[in-house]
């Protein structure tokens, strides 16, 4: 993949295609082609096939999609399959009628069965029931994974497909509601700081375990992973130690300056009890993640900052 070549980054404006754009920005790519919503509708056949026919992209990020936190995925479950189906058929069936030489497609971490063995490996894919929660996004994510298998077998095409775990960073959904469980508390605790409120109410028991992983570190790993690797088999993307929900909450009450009582409404839903990745794989070819949390958190409430205003 050389500096020229032409890149067409889906999702360029999400929390992981905006990484992705970075870090190829940052390696000297300049040639790279990112479409918004308003100017591509992904679940659009014929918007894609025209798109494809005129732009002949030679490599893909499929970074596009619709995503949410627990709340979201359980409220919006007809979207969540219906929208992110649409955009897996139509991106990865245009890349292979239009000669793409490389697609990286990108799962998640709910792909795997609510009670996979900790830490989850690859292999536990479709072995169990998935968590409830997020079933919706989860089969479509899984169809992802095996669209690209399918179409490597009959057709040759080299498309690869990663699994990151939790996400997290700039160019985050900071939605009180429909966001993910770092960005919706960054915004609770920060507007009770504000409001000077002597209480935050979150979400659950506080005893689930989830991985964070920094978007910028992903995005990296993601950029290594299309020069490199080349199997059928899907990979996963993670920093390989997980917490308690109530650790991130006390970590983010502390990056927001928020000191007042943290309490926990256990009528929400916890979702899946831990999701930890089994990262092996991706040690093995060398990849290690680099910011910590700590700091991590300290630039997603600086972008918090300056996006909320
Ligand atoms: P999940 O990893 O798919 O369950 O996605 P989330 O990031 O939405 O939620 C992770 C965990 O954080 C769940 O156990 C939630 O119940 C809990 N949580 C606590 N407070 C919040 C909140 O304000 N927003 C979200 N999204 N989750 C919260």
């Amino acid at each position: 993949m050389d500096t020229s070549a032409k890149i067409f980054v889906a999702g360029h404006l999400g929390l992981v295609g905006s990484a992705i754009r970075r870090r190829l920005e940052a390696q000297g790519y300049h040639n790279l082609i990112v479409r918004s919503y308003e100017e591509l509708d992904l679940t659009n056949q014929q918007a894609v096939h025209d798109f494809f026919a005129a732009e002949q992209p030679q490599y893909v990020f499929l970074a596009a999609a619709k995503v949410g936190g627990i709340r979201a995925n359980d409220l919006y479950s007809a979207q969540f399959i219906y929208e992110n189906l649409m955009i897996e058929c139509n991106v990865i069936n245009c890349a292979w009628r239009y000669g793409v030489k490389k697609l990286l497609f990108l799962g998640s971490s709910c792909i795997y069965p609510k009670l996979a063995p900790q830490p989850m490996k690859e292999e536990s894919l479709l072995t169990g029931l998935l968590e409830s929660t997020n079933e919706a996004y989860a089969i479509a994510k899984i169809s992802g994974i095996k669209l690209c298998q399918m179409y490597r077998k009959q057709y040759g095409c080299n498309y690869i497909s990663v699994m990151p775990t939790n996400l997290y960073g700039p160019g985050d959904n900071y939605h009180p509601e429909d966001s993910h469980v770092i960005p919706g508390l960054i915004r609770r605790f920060h507007e009770a700081k504000k409001q000077g409120l002597a209480e935050v109410v979150c979400w659950g028991t506080g005893s689930p375990r989830r991985e964070f992983l920094y978007v910028n570190d992903l995005a990296d790993a993601c950029f290594q992973l299309m020069l490199l690797y080349n199997e059928a088999d899907h990979i996963n993307i993670g920093t390989g130690t997980d917490m308690t929900i109530r650790e991130i909450a006390d970590m983010i009450a502390a990056t927001t300056g928020f000191s007042g009582r943290i309490a926990w409404d256990s009528s929400k839903p916890d979702g899946t009890p831990q999701k930890l990745l089994d990262v092996s794989k991706l040690h093995g070819l060398g990849w290690h993640h680099k910011t910590e949390l700590k700091e991590g958190l300290k630039i997603a409430y600086e972008d918090f900052l300056k996006r909320y205003q």
